[in-house]
């Protein structure tokens, strides 16, 4: 209600003077200023993803389009060129399919928040167990990875194992698409507090200052111009990262030097119970 300061005085002191009123009445004024601010800037964030999300899609649409017509309109003879395009629409399917898996993410997590289980497990486990499948995957054959966990690194933290798995991967990948050859890639996991931090670092490209926290939006890509072009993602992966580890309790931010490289941290509160054994993850 637009006055219930005003509302919940008046009933709660009836001897209040025009002056009071007046000053609650402000007050109201304030928040529902306030509000509606933030409403008109969800808006805007969200007609923004519209736009953003449609572009993204025309394009690749447009593409499948006009190989179907080119197929359709010669009869090619060429198997090889044949093979070649049915090889490029079947690339265009593939980042079709990757896209809008991610829009399925970015618009499901807060409605599936409450489904979202987290089970007590060990921090360590989930990241050597991560490292080693990226050391066995031939994408990063041309990276240095290391990872440093101290031995004794037995802490639980509450964990949704799949979706933080993808948290990770997405850091991963970013470090991997804007560093180049023989680059390295560091994990590693410290105790701040009662906070766990995971930072991954890269030795690639780097961020300029002012984009290290528009990097966390809604489809914010900061120039094309940067990424690999068989490696262009949608640059909605960050901002899932970011609301992942929002419902783990935790944080991530990016610190970065361009031309040096960045690195990205990731917190979670440690499981006070950490004698506990993990359940098993669903
Ligand atoms: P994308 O799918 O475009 O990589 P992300 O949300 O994962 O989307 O990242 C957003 C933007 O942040 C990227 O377009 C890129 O410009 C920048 N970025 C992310 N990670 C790194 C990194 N490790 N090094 C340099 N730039 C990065």
């Amino acid at each position: 209600m637009i006055n219930s300061e005003a509302n919940k005085m008046l009933f709660t002191k009836p001897e209040l003077t025009v002056e009071d009123l007046t000053v609650a009445l402000h007050q109201a004024n304030l928040k529902l200023r306030e509000a509606n601010r933030r409403l008109v800037d969800s808006e805007k964030k969200r007609t923004e993803l519209l736009a953003n999300i449609s572009h993204d899609l025309r394009s690749p649409i447009t593409t499948l389009r006009g190989y179907v017509e080119y197929l359709l309109s010669y009869n090619l003879q060429d198997h090889e060129e044949v093979l070649f395009i049915l090889n490029q629409m079947y690339k265009k399917f593939l980042s079709l399919d990757y896209l809008l898996n991610e829009m399925f993410m970015i618009t499901s997590l807060d409605a599936l928040a409450e489904m979202i289980i987290l089970i007590p497990y060990q921090i360590k486990k989930c990241l050597v167990d991560f490292f080693i499948s990226c050391e066995k995957d031939k994408k990063y054959a041309k990276r240095r990875l290391s990872l440093e966990i101290p031995e004794d690194f037995t802490y639980y933290v509450l964990l949704n194992v799949e979706m933080f798995e993808r948290v990770l991967d997405n850091l991963f990948t970013n470090a991997l698409k804007y560093s180049k050859e023989n680059d390295e890639i560091l994990m590693q996991a410290t105790l701040r507090g009662r906070e766990i931090t995971i930072a991954i670092t890269d030795t690639g490209i780097g961020i300029e200052e002012d984009m290290l926290t528009r990097i966390f939006e809604h489809t914010f890509m900061i120039s094309d111009s940067r990424t690999p072009e068989d490696a262009k993602g949608c640059g909605l992966g960050l901002s899932i990262a970011s609301s992942i580890m929002e419902k783990h309790k935790g944080r991530i931010w990016c610190e970065s030097t361009l031309g040096k490289g960045s690195t990205f941290y990731l917190s979670l509160p440690i499981y006070e119970e950490e004698v506990k054994p993990p359940l098993k993850a669903i």
